[in-house]
């Protein structure tokens, strides 16, 4: 039997960074002690009160197949939350819960985008985003971004970039790989572009909102512009503030008919979300924030480290991220240096290998994330794999010629 993949599938480029987890592996496997900055995981266990609420749960009976939107006590617990921290009024048919942030994007374009639609996503830009809408047929149209503005797009780039085949413009701010966030000017600037063009939908990824520094708070652009809620959808999830990556529980606010829509597209994949883990999302977002402020002064020391580091690593720059948990340092000084084992350093996907292969340092080259020569260094790490992995990446540096 001969096998074909979907012409969809086919024509999805390969992931940078599946064949460097791969080496970093088998590097490890042959007892090699390989530290990794690659992952987006948060380095912290899920809150008590959501492991304990799950198990509850499950005791109680609460395990039959749940409502495909999400049970009635997390959607409340969601519209308490964007109450609570965005100051947003939500009505229950403008929410969902999926499995992860991710499906939310999944439901939203697979609901919305046809072949030759266009989607704005400025880079760098989280990976899913053009991979997602690339398996619709649609095109991921690119606008860079600078490392001199701090990374925030220009909304006259934006105005530029639409056209009439325009579906969505992509947000994710605080942002990965970055860690750049929007004030009121910048937000206020872009719905400005949004009221000339009524036929654009906007996907505002707020997964990294509590992780803000320096006394930052991240506003939502729905809160800055109410007049355009009948266009913007904001993703949202337990992963990344309240480190729970692994339950799969993310949630949408957007528009009532494309909530509707998103929900019959999941209706048609997976149906509702695990109830165990709808109940422990319910006691974490109840559950108070001072674990989420721990873990943001944790990642803003990190953070102010890291840049510590890299500012005195000559040929590195770094503009310092304001949210989030990621470094995104700038490579382009070192770039066609060779290293003493001989390999040439001509893109940042050969900077990020050789980092791996010669000082067994593990990243993501900015190849990954659209905007190059960069490499994300991810802070959910200890101080010493943190300062060890510096340490290395200098000596490294150091030793190119
Ligand atoms: N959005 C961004 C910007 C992310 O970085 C991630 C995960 O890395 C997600 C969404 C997906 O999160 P989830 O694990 O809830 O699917």
């Amino acid at each position: 039997m001969s096998f074909r993949v979907a012409s969809r599938l086919a024509t999805l480029p390969p992931p940078a960074t599946i064949a460097m987890a791969a080496r970093a592996r088998e590097l490890r496997s042959t007892g090699v002690d390989v530290i990794s900055l690659a992952l987006g995981q948060p380095d912290f266990s899920s809150p008590q009160e959501a492991v304990e609420a799950a198990y509850q749960a499950g005791l109680e009976g609460n395990t039959g197949y749940p409502p495909i939107a999400g049970q009635k006590p997390l959607i409340d617990a969601i519209i308490r939350k964007f109450k609570r921290d965005n100051n947003i009024d939500a009505t229950p048919e403008r929410i969902m819960v999926a499995n992860g942030g991710k499906q939310v994007i999944f439901n939203a374009f697979m609901a919305t985008l046809d072949p030759e639609d266009e989607v704005i996503v400025p880079a760098p830009y989280w990976v899913s985003y053009p991979l997602i809408a690339q398996m619709f047929g649609a095109k991921a149209i690119e606008v860079p971004t600078r490392e001199e503005d701090g990374f925030r797009p220009d909304p006259d780039a934006f105005r530029a970039a639409i056209t009439p085949k325009t579906r969505w413009l992509v947000l994710n701010f605080p942002n990965n790989p970055t860690g750049a966030i929007l004030e009121r000017r910048d937000l206020e600037a872009i719905a400005d572009v949004l009221r000339a063009a009524p036929h654009v939908m906007v996907m505002s990824d707020e997964i990294y909102e509590h992780l803000t520094f320096d006394g930052k708070k991240h506003l939502s652009l729905l809160e800055v512009a109410p007049d355009l809620a009948d266009r913007i959808l904001i993703i949202n999830g337990m992963a990344k503030a309240y480190a729970m990556t692994g339950w799969r529980v993310g949630f949408a606010c957007g528009p009532a008919p494309l909530i509707k829509a998103m929900i019959s597209v999941q209706g048609n994949a997976t149906s509702g979300i695990c109830t165990l883990a709808q109940a422990g999302s319910v006691a974490a977002l109840d559950g108070g924030m001072e674990r989420i402020q721990m873990m943001r002064e944790t990642y803003q020391k990190r953070r102010d480290k890291m840049i510590e580091f890299l500012k005195d690593i000559p040929g590195v720059t770094c503009a310092t991220p304001e949210g989030a948990f990621y470094v995104y340092p700038g490579i382009a000084a070192l770039m066609g240096k060779k290293t003493p084992q001989g390999r040439v350093l001509d893109t940042d996907i050969a900077f990020a290998e050789a980092l791996l292969e010669e000082a067994h340092v593990a990243t993501v080259p900015g190849s990954a994330f659209g905007l190059s020569p960069y490499l994300r260094l991810s802070c959910a790490a200890s101080d010493e794999q943190l300062e060890e992995a510096s340490r290395r990446l200098a000596h490294f540096v150091k030793e190119l010629r």
